[in-house]
């Protein structure tokens, strides 16, 4: 016995439309005329189970699927009423039609109320039967075509639903990728909007401006550039020209004050649609390569013993003062000397001795000089020379003086130093005035040494 049970669209078995269509079951108590209905309708085409049980009809409506169930209303074991309700609750798609006496048109209305399709009243002609079989079997057939397109629907959207889901998930999984991307690179990564604030930054960024996110998104990009509004005006000026700007070398305002050298590239990016949408600004600290670049900057104007700037940078050096000099009409003056007989504590002591001894006349000068003016040169071996801007003769002769007194002090034995001291004065030439402060310092050794010589009352200019 199979289970009772209702029958849900879900677990109706699978046949195609085509196989359900023509499927008939016929339920009467007379054999005879169950006979009679079955061989007309399978001569009609339809393919028909017969069945005088009400329960076995039942069953087979529980395990198959059927277009229609022909059912008579008067039966012995089971009222056709009851077949009706039973069989609606199993299958609510199955048409029905009923076969009724006269007598019992009340009870057939009632079928028609449970949800039959039709009544045939009994005694019927097999026309009748046919006409009510093939409009309920074609009623069903559209119901069951619905049913299945419906269904094809809800999976194609439910296709079309998994598909955008799996695109979501890939754009979400690709956005998330893009930003660790702009997370994982150490160069600050910037995009600026059309209104010309910071629009996007990453870790990157942060930590070289030293701001917290929240501040830095929306701060107008001229306040992070050294150079202001103008700076980036001029940014932008080049940006309308080129469509992207590389190298750009500038200082970036750190939020701590602190000025961080950086080089940016910046370029244009357009949305979808190719209008411009932002600037994006991929910054480089270069700090460290400032400090190098400093560094070998001082190494090739520097000399390495004294830490004194070199030879040619005092050629450049005194060739800007004596232009400035002339033109402002300041005073300017220069000293130049050498370490008395210092080739023989050389030879006697060594070379290394030698080297603090010269070590001691760079410390000499710049213990006697005003920093950030004053600037003294190694000349070359033991010969250095130190510029004077802004000193007239007397103030430089207490500074040569002074640097005198000081070599003196650090005993390198009796070493001391000749010093020739010398003022600009109209007509000199960068190379007269060095020459000037060379002969004086000649003349200071030649009265003996550890001294300082400067030019008599009224010195002309030599020719
Ligand atoms: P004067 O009194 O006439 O100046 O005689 P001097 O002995 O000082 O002779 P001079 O100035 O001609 O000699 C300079 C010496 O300085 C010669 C050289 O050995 C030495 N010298 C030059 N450069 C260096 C250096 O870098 N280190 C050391 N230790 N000595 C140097
Ligand atoms: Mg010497």
């Amino acid at each position: 016995m199979v289970e009772d049970g209702k029958k849900s669209l879900a677990t109706i078995p699978e046949d195609t439309t085509e196989q359900v269509a023509n499927r008939v079951l016929i339920l009467d108590d007379e054999p005879g005329i169950l006979e009679v209905l079955s061989q007309h309708l399978v001569g009609a085409g339809y393919e028909c189970t017969s069945t005088t049980s009400p329960d076995r009809a039942l069953d087979l409506l529980r395990n198959e699927r059927f277009a229609l169930l022909l059912t008579d209303l008067r039966m012995p074991e089971m009222d056709g009423l009851e077949v009706v309700r039973r069989a609606r609750d199993i299958d609510p798609e199955l048409s029905i039609v009923v076969v009724s006496a006269l007598t019992e048109v009340t009870q057939a209305i009632q079928c028609m109320r449970l949800g039959a399709e039709d009544y045939v009243l009994k005694p019927f002609n097999l026309q009748d039967i046919s006409r009510s079989v093939s409009r309920a079997v074609e009623k069903q057939r559209a119901v069951t075509e619905t049913h299945e397109y419906q269904e094809r629907l809800r999976q194609r959207v439910e296709v079309a639903a998994q598909e955008l889901e799996r695109v979501n998930q890939e754009l979400r999984e690709t956005k998330q990728y893009l930003e660790n991307l702009l997370e994982s690179t150490v160069d600050g990564i910037i995009t600026i909007g059309k209104d010309e604030t910071i629009e996007f930054a990453n870790g990157g960024a942060l930590a070289m401006v030293g701001y917290r996110k929240e501040t830095l998104l929306g701060l107008p990009i001229a306040r992070l550039l050294a150079g202001g509004e103008d700076e980036f005006l001029n940014i932008q000026r080049l940006l309308n020209q080129y469509d992207y700007l590389k190298n750009y070398e500038t200082e970036i305002l750190a939020h701590s004050g602190g000025h961080v050298p950086v080089n940016i590239s910046f370029s244009r990016v357009d949305d979808a649609r190719g209008e411009f949408a932002s600037t994006l600004a991929i910054c480089k600290d270069i700090t460290e390569q400032k400090r190098l670049e400093q560094e070998l900057m001082e190494m090739s104007v520097k000399d390495a013993l004294t830490g004194l700037y070199n030879q040619r940078s005092f050629f450049e050096r005194l060739e800007n003062e004596v232009e400035r000099a002339k033109r402002q009409k300041r005073p300017l003056s220069l000293l130049l000397f050498d370490i008395d007989k210092f080739k023989q504590y050389n030879d006697t002591r060594g070379h290394l001795e030698g080297d603090k001894v010269l070590r001691g006349a760079g410390n000499a000068v710049l213990e006697c000089t005003r920093e950030h003016v004053d600037i003294g040169f190694r000349y070359g071996g033991d010969e250095f020379t130190v510029i004077l801007p802004e000193a007239e003769e007397p103030q430089a002769f207490v500074i040569a003086e002074r640097i005198r007194e000081t070599f003196r002090k650090y005993r390198f034995d009796e070493l001391s130093l000749s010093i020739g001291c010398v003022s600009y004065r109209e007509g000199f030439t960068v190379r007269s005035f060095i020459e000037k402060a060379d002969a004086l310092m000649y003349e200071a050794k030649r009265a003996g040494g550890n001294q300082v010589c400067r030019p008599a009352a009224h010195v002309e200019a030599p020719k």
